[in-house]
């Protein structure tokens, strides 16, 4: 796999926690929403803009991901989209999904929004059997944002042991839905500690049994790209597939020689690294496939089925080819001694003035001495 290059001070991301108002309480919310202690405030608009600044100061981001609580609820979350695009940065908005309706998502778009990730699972749908339900939500939020338009969209889904084996139904959901869909982000839920809570690890599932589900489920899926881990020698924190597709088929998973060509070729062309390639869904243009199939061995296979499909299916030439990514996040976890934080972390909040890893901050702030 190809080891991303980022680092604290040339990423992708900059994180921001606009609010902890939120209008979910899932259990074990990484920012201690669920827990009856935490009191709820709205970020103040300049402190959000400043953070804005910093972060692409500090980090050289081409993002801007802003978070919660649930960010829509922020009263100036216009204003702040409208900010990041006014600094010619991307933006991309973490949600529940409550309050994504094509009303907001027009508001939104207009104010210069790149796209939605919005996180459904068993673990918040409890009303949902199992996961394989569930596909029928994410294809209500997907009709919505592609009726609007120019938005990119995510799904994030936590992975337990509870729905582990019912993910590649998600996956295969995904494909399947490339003309609406952009990015799943698995995220293994991890406990931490809260003052005297001791965390349940029992549920917790290891990278390599998610990554071995999904291969087994999917043979020819590759694992591309990966972040490593900042305490340990080899250790996996994100862990990337990504292929490209048209009409609801795979045309072939891209290789680690693929992803190392297009990231440096779009740092060198942008002076910055991005999860956005270009102005809104992430596309590979034709003749870019034709060019890039004579020096890429992972893209000859994908031309040679983009033009099967065409012959079987003329009007497939009007259509776009989508890139879909997959990025399974490993975060820390407390049956470790150490906190084994992602190398280069793209999710690191400013606190204080400082970068520290979001997944951590709350459980950190809540055992400092009083
Ligand atoms: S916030 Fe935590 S899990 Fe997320 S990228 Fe950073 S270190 Fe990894």
């Amino acid at each position: 796999m190809y080891r991303l290059p980022y680092s604290k001070n040339d990423n992708p991301n900059g994180w921001i926690e606009v609010t902890s108002h939120c209008n979910m309480r899932c259990e074990g919310c990484y920012k201690g929403i669920d827990r009856t202690d935490c009191i709820p405030v709205h970020e103040p608009i300049e402190k959000i803009k400043s953070d804005i600044l910093s972060l692409k100061n500090i980090r050289n981001c081409g993002i801007i991901t802003i978070t919660g609580g649930e960010a829509i609820m922020h009263p100036d979350i216009e204003e702040i989209v409208s900010f990041v695009h006014s600094n010619k940065l991307k933006s991309l908005i973490h949600t529940n999904g409550l309050f994504v309706n094509e009303k907001t998502c027009a508001r939104l778009k207009n104010a210069g929004l790149s796209g939605f990730i919005i996180r459904i699972d068993i673990h918040n749908r409890l009303n949902y059997k199992n996961e394989s339900e569930l596909n029928a939500l994410r294809k209500k939020y997907a009709d919505i944002v592609h009726k609007v338009g120019g938005l990119q969209l995510g799904f994030t889904c936590v992975v337990t042991k509870n729905n582990l084996i019912q993910i590649p139904n998600v996956v295969q959901w995904f494909q399947q839905n490339n003309a609406y869909t952009d990015y799943l982000v698995l995220i293994l839920k991890r406990e931490f500690s809260f003052d005297s809570y001791t965390p349940d690890v029992s549920k917790e599932v290891e990278v390599t049994e998610l990554a071995h589900t999904l291969k087994n489920a999917f043979p020819d899926m590759l694992f591309s790209s990966y972040l490593g881990s900042q305490s340990s020698n080899i250790g996996y924190k994100w862990v990337q597939t990504a292929w490209f597709a048209i009409n609801g088929k795979t045309l072939g998973y891209v290789d680690a020689k693929t992803v190392e060509f297009s990231t440096a070729l779009g740092h060198f062309r942008n002076k910055t690294y991005s999860y956005i390639s270009g102005k809104e869904r992430n596309k590979l243009p034709v003749m870019q496939l034709i060019a890039g199939s004579l020096f890429l061995p992972a893209l000859k296979p994908v031309l040679k089925r983009y033009v099967a499909e065409i012959l079987k299916k003329p009007s497939t030439a009007l259509q776009s080819i989508n890139h879909q990514v997959i990025n399974i996040v490993n975060p820390p976890s407390s049956r470790t001694s150490y906190t084994d934080y992602c190398d280069g972390c793209p999710d690191a909040v400013l606190h204080n003035g400082k970068l520290v890893p979001s997944c951590t901050l709350e459980s950190f702030l809540k055992n400092q001495p009083k």
